[in-house]
């Protein structure tokens, strides 16, 4: 079920914001996702906002509530920020099946479609899959992909995907990796190596390090976010399958635990499912 129809269900034969009622609400957020603590910041934040015993309907209580999350989440910060710097460099995390390669393939779509010029790379060396699901999409985009053998090393192909962009005049460099969350020392050393040859060549890249999770996975969604940050500087997200599900609460738990801006969220598997995030629509497609 919903968020709206659990706040239909809560609000029915109530009028009033009672200590009983915040309970409920209560109930309600966590049980769609919204995580524990930033449940209880959202019913300390309408506690706060509006008198007890206040009369009210469904419509103001979602309006209550739309308020009190758009005022919690990180504002909207696009994609590589305000850097002037050309080639912008991306480097995209995540644990297999999340939707990382899929994601990275609509990005290169919505900047080719920009007339943008887009160089991929493929330094998921690990899973062999990974390599050739990559030059689908940059054949699907007409984009120019780097790659090497199975196994090689990732930095590798990192520095031979930013040497390319360079000399290609390329606009937007977006370079897979390889998520191996169980082995955490491994994944902070191969990233920082990556990390490090990227910016011997452009010294203020990567401008982005893109964690790629899937809303469908709830409080694991969140689990994720802390590991991968606990290895890497992730300055953005990317929430796939956010389609057909009703798993909108997690987007708000993660993005306020992680304070990490969303930038994009997936909403299916073809190649123009994702979106630009915006926490107002988002909030209000939520709760409508
Ligand atoms: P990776 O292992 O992280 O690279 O994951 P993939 O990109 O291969 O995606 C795994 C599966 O999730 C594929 O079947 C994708 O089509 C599917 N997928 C990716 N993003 C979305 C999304 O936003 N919505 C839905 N419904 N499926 C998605």
């Amino acid at each position: 079920m919903g968020v709206v129809s659990k706040i239909r269900r809560l609000v029915l034969g109530r009028s009033k914001i009672s200590n009983d009622f915040l309970d409920a609400l209560e109930e309600v957020l966590i049980s769609s996702d919204v995580g524990v603590n930033t449940t209880i910041k959202i019913i300390e934040g309408i506690q706060k906002r509006v008198s007890k015993e206040k009369y009210f309907d469904e419509i103001e209580l979602r309006k209550i509530l739309a308020d009190e999350i758009v005022s919690i989440l990180p504002d909207d910060i696009p994609m590589f920020g305000d850097s002037q710097t050309l080639p912008k460099v991306a480097l995209v995390v995540g644990v297999n099946g999340v939707g990382k390669t899929t994601t990275i393939g609509k990005l290169a779509h919505r900047y080719t479609s920009e007339n943008k010029r887009v160089v991929l790379g493929a330094a998921d060396t690990f899973r062999v899959a990974a390599i050739d699901q990559l030059q689908i999409w940059a054949e699907r985009t007409s984009c120019t992909i780097i790659k090497q053998q199975h196994g090689s090393d990732p930095a590798s192909v990192a520095y031979d995907t930013v040497k390319s962009g360079l000399s290609k005049n390329a606009d937007v460099i977006l370079i897979d990796t390889a998520g191996r969350l169980h082995n955490k020392l491994n994944l902070m050393n191969e990233l920082a190596k990556m990390g490090n040859v990227i910016k011997n060549i452009i010294p203020d890249a990567p401008h982005e390090v893109l964690l790629v999770l899937d809303g469908s996975t709830g409080q694991n969604a969140l689990e994720q976010a802390k590991q991968f940050s606990e290895a890497t500087n992730v300055t953005a997200l990317a929430i796939t399958k956010l389609d057909g599900t009703a798993r909108g609460g997690t987007v708000i738990g993660i993005s306020d635990q992680m304070n990490i801006p969303i930038k994009f969220i997936g909403v299916g598997e073809g190649i123009h499912d994702l979106q630009k995030f915006d926490k107002y629509n988002f909030v209000k497609t939520l709760l409508t």
